[in-house]
């Protein structure tokens, strides 16, 4: 599962011009998968004439990419699209979509519970939307939730940033984690081609991207649906083997990939992230619980003794590596002891960052008809808990950086300081510092002598749980 929020983000943000289709709204919920297929849905959209809408509340066609992962991300999207519906009432001509998660869970009963909508999509027919906007504009309403094979990416994604990009290269998931909704909504796993990622990666190059995450649910699935064994009598396709296969694509400065698991996570990959210069020391393993019983409840596959081996072999090799990882609490049945495993896991591994939440039933999984479930405030005594003791394991992690060199890729400017640029390390840790001309107005700024793009060496002056900032060294 990759690492969630229930914030929304907005993909389109320029002034509203009316082009020849009108303007379009996306606003996202969830991963970084929904994320990304948001993007690919902008490019649809933006070929197909869309322009970039203002607002939700005046465009012309909207479209919420959903999340199911948390109840109250669910619940967000039925408010809003409650406000939407009553748009629709007064002015005809409004499409509204709705795609991801809810959308494939929920079906045809999304358009018993919203008249107005047109078109429900699951996350599977993200590349057909152009296709199914016809078919709404013939006037029909349409459902899009059927097992589908996802066609090669031959969209031209609209990315929100211009440095930073994701690359696809596993839809769905064949685990069956019993909290999870994932393998349900999303459908079994299909990889991408190695040669088809690459074209992506190179054209992505060509416009001026400079780092790319490779995306799957599970990527260290990757390859298990391709064919091809080589004579040592291993699979042909594995992430490893993509690594190596796209790491020299001219112009991109660095590869990143998530969401990883434990059961999967090989030596040969630690090795390759060591060796392949271009690959960030920064990794993102969720763990989901620090007690063995619990992970057996969940499915998960893997003992806690298992997760610390491989961070240990990360370590070994790459001792300044980033950790970050996923963390459910207060999952059916939990103890307050197995509870304190976690606890004790996170500060024994000192995490970079955890994602945090505590257990929210899901329709359709196992877990959630367990009789076991916790009461309320046990999940918000535990989340808080916990989120105390991250934020302080994260600030301890960060005092490594003080006074250190950092290498930051800028991505643009911070947005609540315009006189500061904005960036990453190598190591995924946000960065802030000023332009090299302090002096300058934001009109100056952006043509600056800094720009998104730039690879800059940092001083770091501040640290704090999670950013620093720093004074840029030329
Ligand atoms: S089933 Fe498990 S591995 Fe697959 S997406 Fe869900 S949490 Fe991740």
């Amino acid at each position: 599962m990759s690492a969630t929020t229930t914030t929304a983000s907005a993909t389109a943000a320029a002034p509203a011009q009316a082009g020849q289709r009108g303007s379009y709204w996306i606003t996202t919920f969830g991963c970084q998968m929904n994320k990304a297929d948001s993007e690919r849905m902008a490019g649809i959209l933006e070929g197909m004439g869309y322009q970039p809408g203002s607002d939700e509340h005046s465009a012309d066609l909207v479209l919420y990419n959903t999340c199911t992962i948390r109840d109250n991300a669910e619940q967000k999207v039925y408010s809003y699209l409650g406000r939407q519906a009553q748009r629709k009432r007064t002015n005809p001509h409004l499409t509204l979509v709705v795609a991801g998660c809810v959308a494939q869970q929920e079906g045809e009963s999304l358009l018993r519970r919203v008249p107005e909508l047109d078109l429900v999509m699951g996350p599977q027919h993200a590349n057909r939307l152009d296709t199914l906007l016809e078919q709404v504009a013939s006037g029909q309403q349409v459902v899009a939730t059927g097992e589908h094979h996802i066609l090669e990416d031959i969209t031209t994604a609209r990315r929100d940033s211009q440095v930073c990009a994701w690359v696809n290269v596993i839809y769905g998931c064949n685990e069956r984690c019993t909290y999870c909704v994932v393998p349900s909504v999303r459908g079994k796993e299909q990889s991408r081609s190695p040669g088809a990622i690459r074209l992506e990666m190179e054209g992505l190059a060509e416009r001026g991207f400079k780092e790319i995450t490779l995306l799957g649910q599970n990527i260290d699935a990757y390859g298990r649906d391709l064919p091809g064994i080589t004579p040592q009598g291993r699979r042909q396709h594995t992430l490893t083997d993509l690594l190596h296969h796209v790491h020299d694509v001219a112009g991109i400065e660095r590869i990143r990939f998530a969401t990883s698991h434990p059961r999967y996570f090989t030596e040969r990959l630690i090795d390759a992230c060591a060796e392949l210069p271009k690959l960030c020391e920064h990794f993102h393993i969720p763990f989901q619980s620090g007690d063995d019983d619990v992970l057996k409840a969940m499915a998960r596959g893997y003992t806690v003794d298992r997760y610390r081996r491989i961070l240990e072999r990360i370590r070994e090799r790459m001792p300044d590596a980033a950790i970050s990882a996923d963390v459910i609490v207060a999952f059916p049945g939990e103890s307050d002891a197995q509870y304190r495993r976690t606890l004790a896991l996170i500060e024994a591994i000192g995490f970079d960052q955890v994602n945090t939440a505590a257990y929210s039933p899901r329709p359709n999984t196992p877990a959630a008809d367990w009789p076991d479930q916790l009461p309320e405030a046990v999940k918000v005594e535990r989340l808080q808990e916990l989120n105390a003791l991250v934020e302080r394991t994260a600030r301890q992690r960060s005092e490594r950086y003080l006074g250190r060199i950092e290498q930051v890729l800028v991505e643009g400017t911070n947005p609540r300081d315009p006189g500061q640029r904005m960036g990453r390390t190598r190591t995924n840790r946000l960065t802030f510092f000023p332009d090299l001309a302090p002096s300058r107005s934001p009109a100056e700024l952006e043509g600056g002598i800094i720009q998104p793009g730039d690879l800059v060496n940092v001083r770091i002056e501040k640290v704090r749980a999670f950013s620093l900032t720093g004074v840029a060294l030329g």
